[in-house]
């Protein structure tokens, strides 16, 4: 099959840094963010979270009127946004255009509209790009969370994740970061959210074959860091 020319490039070849890669995917409201930060800080390794820039990006084509309806006009626009992520597992940031976006990419009208703009191939490969940049400078170690992380980000990676639980939990967690946001609406946006982004055409959210599968539904928080850091240790003692 003919590869078209916005598909996502593939990997870098692999680096001769000592550098750790953790990739951490799965759907929305498993636990990806608290349980990526948390490794991070317990071993040292900076932390990226992917979403945040897609998001960020979406933020950006809502605030220049780009029609999130329109993939054309959103892979004309892909390239124009700068997107920066800090890496601080204790405070990430992210900027466009050097203004912090950390709340306002957050709100439901960005929530409801990032999976649109995140399958437009163009809008991929230009963040894979800079996911790769950034994995690439962390001199120790980073994890990264995200929906493709395993897949097509950082095929390499030493450690891929794939974190689960039941869509019950997943929105029961979710509801709660929001203030008690209502359940039932919280699990439907959530559902159609995953729906979309398992079925793009283009590095959908999926599992690696050789990713681990956690499922977080009756685990704490702590119990899934503790299984990570485990992996995460018995990779490095074989490197
Ligand atoms: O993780 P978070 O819920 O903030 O991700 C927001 C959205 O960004 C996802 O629903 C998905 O559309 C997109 N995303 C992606 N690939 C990633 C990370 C996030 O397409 N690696």
């Amino acid at each position: 099959m003919e590869t078209p020319a916005t598909a996502v490039p593939a990997a870098p070849a692999p680096r001769s840094a000592p550098a750790v890669t953790v990739a951490v995917d799965g759907p929305s409201g498993t636990g990806k963010s608290s349980t990526s930060k948390a490794v991070a800080a317990r071993l040292g390794f900076r932390y990226l979270d992917t979403g945040a820039q897609y998001r960020a990006i979406t933020w950006w084509m809502v605030k220049h009127g780009v029609d999130i309806a329109d993939p054309a006009g959103i892979a004309a626009a892909a390239g124009k946004p700068d997107i920066v992520s800090g890496t601080d597992p204790a405070a990430p940031t992210i900027t466009v255009d050097g203004v912090d976006v950390s709340v306002p990419i957050r709100t439901p009208e960005v929530t409801a509209k990032v999976s649109a703009v995140s399958a437009v191939p163009e809008v991929r490969a230009r963040i894979t790009g800079i996911q790769r940049s950034i994995a690439a400078a962390a001199d120790l170690g980073i994890v990264v969370e995200g929906r493709d992380i395993g897949t097509t980000v950082l095929p390499g990676a030493d450690v891929k994740i794939f974190l689960t639980a039941s869509p019950e939990a997943r929105a029961a967690r979710r509801s709660g970061e929001l203030g008690g946001a209502d359940l039932a609406g919280t699990r439907e946006a959530l559902v159609k959210r995953d729906a979309a982004d398992s079925g793009r055409k283009t590095s959908p959210l999926a599992k690696a074959a050789d990713a681990t599968e956690v499922d977080t539904t009756e685990l704490t928080l702590d119990e899934v860091v503790e299984r990570v850091v485990a992996l995460v240790g018995e990779k490095r003692a074989a490197k």
